[in-house]
Formats: C-alpha cells, structure tokens, sequence
C-alpha cells in the first residue's frame, strides 16, 4: 500500500514533470507563431485601367477577397474608361450638346467629385479636358503633336461650368456638341478607395493597394509599425526612391511627367495637359506626391497642383485639411508642405542627390 501510494506519489511528479515539459512546449509553440506572421503576404497583379494593379494582403488572404478586388477595378474601368466605347463615359461623351444620360452612382459620385476639383483648383484640374487628351492621343498607342489651329479649335470645348449634373436622376449633360469627359487623372484613386472597402469587407486589415503608383495602405504593418512607402525618383528607372514616407490608413499618389510620355522631334511630350494653352504642363517640377486619406482626392490633386505649379500647388494643399505633398523640381530640390516639415507625417530622404529646401 505505501509501495503503492509511494509509487502513484512518483508517478503524479513525474505526470507533473510531463506536464510542465508539454505546457512549455505549447507556450514557446505560441510564442513562436504570434510573433511570426500567422501567414505570408499574398500579392496578385492585373493589368487594369492602362496600368499594372498591384494588391497585396498581409494578414487574411483569400482567392474572394482578391476575386472581388480586380472585379471591382474591372467594372470601374468599364464604366468610366474614355477609351471603350460602351462605358458610361463614351456614352455621356456621345451625347453631348444633344441630351443628359442617367449614369451609375458611381460613374456620378467620380464626375461630381472630379468637378469638384476642378473648382478649387481653378481649373488646373479639368475633366473635360478630354478633346485634347484625345488628339494628343494620350494613353493610346499611336501619339501625336497637334498642329496650332487643332488646338485653338479644341480649347473652346474644354470648360467644367459646361458640365450639369442632375442629382435627381442621376444624370449628366454636357453642354456643347464635340465636349469630352476624361477621368483618367481621378479613376485610379477612386478604384483604390473602392477596393480598400472591398478588401476590408473580406476582413482584410493589412494590405497595400497600388494601382499603377497609386498607393493606398490598410492599417499598419504586422508589427503595428506604419508601412514605409517610397516616393519614386522622377529621374531614374523605376525602383528608385527619392524618400520613404510613413504612413497608416492613408495614400500616396504621385504625378509627373516620366509617368506617360512620348518623344516627337527631340521634344518630350507628356500626359498632363495645361489646361490654359493645350500643351502639355511645362513648370520645372518633376513630380507631385499627395498625401491624405481618400485615394479619389489625392489622384485628382496630384494632377491639378502638378499642374498647377510649385507656389499655386502649395497654396492649395496648405488651404485644405489633412492634405500634405512632396514637390520635386528638375533642379533635385524638394519642397515639402508644413505638416511634413513638422513630421506630422513622417519623410526621410533616401536619396542625397536630392535636397530639402527650406523655402518656395
Ligand atoms: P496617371 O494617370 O498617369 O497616374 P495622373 O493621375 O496625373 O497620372 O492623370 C493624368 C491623366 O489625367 C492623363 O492621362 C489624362 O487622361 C488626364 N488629364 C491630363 N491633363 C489633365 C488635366 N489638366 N485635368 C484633368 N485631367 C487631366
Ligand atoms: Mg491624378
């Protein structure tokens, strides 16, 4: 009996022993998968809206969660691309001067919000820039230089105030026969803000969108840490980084003139129209990053107060709230708005060819 109680005595320590060996076990097993990630990134790429869309989801990926994603871009492009013939666009585009065509509310809520950026921007930023885009052939395979009298006769049709939407029915009109919307200079931004909620929707809470450039994170890194996301060298091939930018829950979009151009008669010849004269924007900047939350409104900036130059652009971004942007000029210098200089969002120079300058 006491051989036996002895024994069982034995027997419980060292049922004890095991238990404490199979407890640890389990806790450094525990330990060990929290701090690695619970699974690997999973990127997926489609060309979509003319450009490579690039999704990539840290903390729950799922063939749905990316399924739904590009099917969302896919349907925006069919909606609001300039180039196909059967979008809401090339509709409202035939349509012009004869009768207002009802759109989706998505199609209207990007026009609304693309005339919105025409108003503050003074018109820098112009939606119906679209006959000129169009001649320029921008985007297209087959660029060309206009003569003189084409544009003369094109700058006319151009004009946001000629744009009337109805929010009844949800329809828009434009009002001169020959006017042309194109949304290529917001569309993006807008597909970015559309698949963040998709994304969220599918329980995503760790991704980076970048569609063709235009960035927007979801949350923070794994480690709770903000993404560092590069601001790209304008000069150099791509890859290259001029500076990294932190950021949580907000978009970086940026636009410049190596972005989409053509060369003709040992003239470069970019995307980004000056809405005043015609031609292609011609200030000295390099490129303008924006940063904020909503990836609509930072696409439509980028373009406006890219062309809207360096002292009108920082005017404008210092008159909005929660808005910051990175210029870079031909000269290497950068001009960053206050909150960056105050590291309200972080910025740290990556490359030493390029300089912080301390005023406009
Ligand atoms: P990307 O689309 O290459 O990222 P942007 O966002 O700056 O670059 O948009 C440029 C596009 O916007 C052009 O390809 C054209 O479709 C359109 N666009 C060009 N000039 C203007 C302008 N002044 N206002 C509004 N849209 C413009
Ligand atoms: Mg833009």
């Amino acid at each position: 009996m006491r051989y036996i109680t002895y024994s069982s005595t034995m027997k419980q320590t060292k049922d004890a022993i095991q238990f404490f060996f199979i407890g640890m076990f389990f806790l450094l097993f525990l330990t060990v998968s929290c701090a690695r990630p619970a699974t690997e990134p999973v990127s997926h790429s489609e060309l979509l809206l003319g450009t490579i869309c690039r999704l990539t989801i840290y903390d729950n990926p799922s063939q749905t969660a990316f399924d739904q994603a590009f099917e969302t871009i896919a349907h925006i492009e069919q909606l609001m691309s300039a180039h196909l013939n059967d979008s809401e666009i090339a509709l409202i585009n035939a349509k012009a001067g004869i009768e207002s065509v009802p759109v989706s509310s998505q199609t209207f809520f990007v026009i609304k919000t693309a005339l919105e950026a025409a108003t503050v921007s003074s018109g820098a930023f112009d939606p119906t820039i679209g006959p000129l885009v169009a001649a320029w052939g921008i985007g297209s395979d087959n660029p060309r230089k206009p003569s003189q009298e084409e544009i003369n006769r094109l700058l006319p049709l151009e004009g946001y105030q000629k744009v009337s939407l109805d929010e009844k029915t949800q329809s828009v009109f434009l009002q001169e026969q020959g006017m042309m919307l194109d949304l290529g200079g917001i569309a993006k931004g807008y597909a970015a803000d559309e698949v963040a909620k998709v994304l969220r929707a599918n329980g995503v809470e760790k991704a980076i969108i970048n569609l063709g450039g235009n960035v927007l994170v979801i949350g923070s890194r794994l480690d709770n840490t903000p993404w560092r996301i590069g601001i790209q060298n304008p000069e150099a091939e791509r890859g290259g980084y001029i500076g990294i930018v932190d950021l949580i829950d907000k978009t970086l979009v940026t636009s410049g003139p190596y972005e989409r151009f053509f060369v003709f008669e040992d003239e470069m010849y970019h995307h980004i129209i000056d809405t005043k004269n015609g031609y292609p924007v011609k200030n000295g900047l390099s490129s303008v990053s924006i940063i904020t939350t909503k990836s609509i409104e930072a696409d439509a900036l980028s373009t406006a107060v890219y062309s809207l130059g360096l002292e009108k652009g920082m005017a404008l971004i210092e008159s909005l709230e929660g808005v910051e942007a990175v210029f870079v000029d031909s000269q290497k210098q950068i001009y960053l708005s206050e909150g960056l200089k105050k590291g309200r969002v972080s910025f740290t120079l990556s490359d030493t060819a390029f300089t912080i300058a301390s005023t406009l």
